[in-house]
């Protein structure tokens, strides 16, 4: 599978010997020389073996991160020949987008067409944006006493420790290193052990468009070891999260300890109202993209799909046989829908919620079991799947699956669409589907959600903000709001 892909030399240069980790501008072993394996999610096959971090290289890092900001070589830059790496960062990306989109599929297990036209540019597009940010990051004149000239500083943080998901590997690296090298910080970036490789290549590439040593630092390994090293560290000044709410939460207490920032983008239950007067064809068209771009690994996935009772039958069988239409398989085929889920673990996780749903009473218009048909056995695909008779308290309702499984449920009107919409720890996003102008807008607001879209979904634009409200965390990501993450206000009082 995926041998049909005439591959770029530099992906089977980089999926051939064991990747190294970068720290201070080299590319080093871990310190007790152990590896870890990276496999190919649609095979099962190692692809690659990667040096595996502890928290003697986290310290290491660490320690190169903060001689690079203390020595102020980034920090101090002039703003436009900072603003001119952050472009060349761009520029690389878009220049190796075939190979970095090989990478991301080989390792992550998405379709190529996803990787190469949704992921890799908007990588791109986040650097260059945040580049364009590094001229216009502006203190205040404030009208203190006259006594006094006041003036505010905008500065950066210092060391920021960034542990990244598996699910938008590339694409998590520039929300992340975009704007907090664009507010002059530095950086210790943790990539999932399940996609390290498009964040080992963008460490070649950053030091080829300038980035000097000890600025960012790339540390693969296992988030138990050289993610909660870096968690700990008294040297990291603040800690940006991507994951599960459970790793969210444990984040939150461990940094106590030293006060770090915290920004945490978590998991989400998303609701997706779909009302009697919209456009329906469009509406399943819009909880398909919702619930299974990227097989449903993404956090945002809008799983809770309500339906007014008198549509939800013919939409529920609708949506299943749409469904049955997506091609599942080789993620290389440019036909291919759906991938494979990106680890065994996922797949274990993800099946045992389809137990859980069948068990409680949920019923399976459509898949509801792991796709083993010739060819994808050795890979982990799950069958795209569309439950009704689900009721909110039922795990599968609850919890996030993060696979390919939507749950179609039945609400009365507008006030019990959100009261259910509203019942969940989660606010990370919602979807709204009417042609009723005031009705969207009601219920736009009324949802608890960082992010609504309405008539639409899973709609990004780096020039939005995105985080969550309740349990799917908080700081925004993306926009001006994510430089606010990255930088803090000094106040400077002369007198006169
Ligand atoms: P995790 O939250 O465990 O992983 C996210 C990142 O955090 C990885 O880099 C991971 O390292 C690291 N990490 C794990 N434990 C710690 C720790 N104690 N201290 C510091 N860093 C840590 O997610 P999983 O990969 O285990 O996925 C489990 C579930 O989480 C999914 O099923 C999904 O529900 C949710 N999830 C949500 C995401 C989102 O976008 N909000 C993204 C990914 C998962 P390692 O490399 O070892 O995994």
């Amino acid at each position: 599978m995926g041998a049909a892909v005439k591959l770029e030399s530099s992906v089977e240069r980089f999926v051939g010997a064991p990747r190294k980790m970068l720290i201070d501008g080299k590319w080093v072993e871990a310190a007790s020389g152990k590896t870890f394996e990276t496999p190919n999610p649609a095979t099962g096959q190692v692809l690659a073996r990667v040096a595996a971090g502890d928290a003697e290289d986290v310290d290491r890092a660490v320690r190169a991160a903060r001689r690079a900001f203390d020595e102020g070589s980034w920090a101090r830059m002039a703003p436009a020949q900072r603003e001119g790496i952050l472009l060349r960062i761009a520029d690389l990306i878009e220049k190796h987008a075939d190979e970095l989109a090989q990478l991301e599929t080989l390792d992550n297990g998405k379709p190529f067409t996803e990787s190469r036209h949704v992921d890799i540019p908007a990588a791109a597009g986040t650097f260059r944006y945040y580049a364009g940010w590094i001229t216009k990051i502006y203190g205040e004149t404030n009208p203190s006493d006259p006594a006094f000239f006041n003036f505010t500083l905008r500065e950066p943080v210092g060391v920021c420790g960034q542990i990244i998901p598996w699910n938008f590997p590339l694409l998590m690296c520039a929300w992340k290193l975009g704007p907090s090298l664009a507010c002059g910080n530095t950086s210790i970036l943790k990539p999932a052990e399940q996609t390290p490789l498009t964040a080992l290549r963008l460490g070649e590439l950053l030091l080829e468009a300038g980035v000097p040593p000890g600025v960012v630092n790339i540390v693969p390994g296992f988030g138990e070891t050289a993610g909660a090293a870096l968690v700990r560290h008294p040297m990291v000044d603040k800690i940006a999260f991507t994951g599960s709410t459970e790793v969210g939460k444990e984040i939150h207490r461990e940094t106590a300890a030293t006060l770090k920032r915290v920004s945490l983008e978590l998991g989400g239950k998303s609701p997706n109202i779909v009302f009697s007067d919209a456009d329906t064809d469009a509406a399943v068209q819009g909880a398909l993209l919702g619930v299974f771009f990227n097989a449903g690994q993404v956090c945002c996935a809008g799983t809770r799909l309500f339906v007014e009772q008198k549509l939800h039958d013919k939409f529920a069988e609708k949506l299943a046989q749409t469904a049955g239409g997506m091609q599942q398989g080789d993620p290389f085929d440019p036909a291919t829908r759906v991938g494979p889920l990106v680890s065994k673990e996922q797949l274990d996780r993800v099946t045992g919620y389809l137990a859980a749903g069948k068990k409680e009473g949920a019923k399976p218009l459509i898949g509801g079991e792991r796709n083993t048909e010739k060819g994808l056995e050795k890979g982990w695909f799950v069958k795209p799947t569309v439950f009704t008779g689900v009721k909110n308290d039922m795990k599968i309702a609850r919890e996030e699956i993060f696979g390919p499984v939507v749950s179609v449920i039945p609400f009365k009107d507008e006030n019990d669409a959100v009261l259910q919409g509203n019942a969940t720890n989660y606010g990370l996003a919602a979807g709204v589907w009417t042609r009723d102008v005031s009705k969207a807008h009601r219920v736009a607001r009324a949802i608890r959600a960082g992010t609504v879209w309405v008539n639409c979904y899973n709609v990004f634009d780096v020039v939005s903000p995105f985080g969550g409200y309740k349990q799917s965390g908080y700081g925004r990501e993306l926009s001006s709001y994510a430089l606010d993450l990255y930088t803090q206000a000094k106040s400077v009082w002369i007198k006169v």
